[in-house]
């Protein structure tokens, strides 16, 4: 092991880093999300990372000892190619993919159907057991769309996750959707619940939790305009990506950027696991 991949070992032992590297896919969606971090829609500039540079960073990021990956987007199903590419990191570490759950059509689910009982987690976003209160957020006929997906996910054999991201927290409100999911074949480990972050759209309408390096546990992400600190500092503003969390204009070697990352996170104290993740 190199000197930084005990570091990188070390660290993670510690829990002074996460033991994951995100990677942005793209940053287009189908939909448009009032709190969306990223300003994603579907005339959003792609920003897409090649199929090939998530392979090389997932092989480097193993090399350097990190243990799992996340894949993110926008909505990383627009992207045709992806199911070869969550195939292909999927034989490199174990990986958490997250979509918002409406475009798993018939031939999709048939595409997918291969990685079924392979290390590979599908963590779809419900923010509510009522429909009018989750599709305010996140477009008309979401819920529909994604209460009808997760069964069908579910029977094909995969690991399916819900994620819910909520403004203000109510624990009736939330009881409902617990019981939701569990009708759905989705148990309560399952199932994440996090706030709205202070960034991207969320600023504009002045909702969510401000973060910054304090706040946010250390896990590098990648994306087509460097490299983060946190899957929640790759965001955007006006169109423009935010650089506050970034710590790297340059991806390859990953080495140079975890090394970076570390630097910081280690003025940290061990053991603090942030106040927001989405792990
Ligand atoms: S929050 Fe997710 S699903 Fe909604 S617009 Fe943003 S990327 Fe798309």
């Amino acid at each position: 092991m190199t000197g930084l991949g005990e570091r990188v070992r070390t660290a993670i032992d510690a829990q002074v880093i996460g033991p994951r590297v995100w990677l942005y896919a793209n940053y287009h969606c189908n939909l448009t999300c009032s709190y969306c971090l990223t300003e994603s829609s579907p005339r959003a500039p792609r920003r897409e990372l090649a199929h090939d540079l998530m392979v090389a960073v997932a092989v480097e990021a193993r090399e350097l000892g990190f243990r799992r990956l996340g894949l993110t987007g926008g909505e990383v199903f627009m992207r045709p190619d992806i199911v070869e590419t969550i195939a292909a990191l999927a034989r490199i570490l174990p990986i958490v993919v997250l979509t918002n759950g409406t475009l798993f059509t018939p031939r999709l689910r048939k595409r997918l159907r291969p990685l079924a009982g392979r290390d590979v987690a599908l963590q779809i976003s419900l923010d509510s057991a009522e429909p009018e209160t989750n599709d305010a957020a996140r477009g008309p006929g979401n819920y529909r769309r994604v209460v009808a997906a997760i069964p069908r996910l579910v029977a094909d054999g995969h690991d399916v996750r819900i994620a819910t991201t909520l403004d203000r927290r109510d624990d009736a409100a939330l009881e409902r959707l617990c019981t939701l999911h569990r009708s759905l074949g989705v148990t309560d480990d399952r199932h994440i619940v996090r706030a709205v972050v202070r960034r991207g759209r969320a600023d504009e309408q002045g909702v969510g939790v401000p973060v910054d390096h304090a706040a946010l546990f250390p896990e590098p992400t990648v994306t087509a305009e460097g490299v983060f600190w946190s899957p929640f500092g790759a965001t955007v503003r006006g169109g423009l990506m935010d650089t506050d969390l970034r710590v790297s204009a340059t991806i390859l070697p990953l080495a140079d950027p975890i090394a970076s990352l570390l630097d910081h996170a280690d003025a940290r104290p061990g053991g603090n696991d942030g106040l927001i993740g989405i792990r």
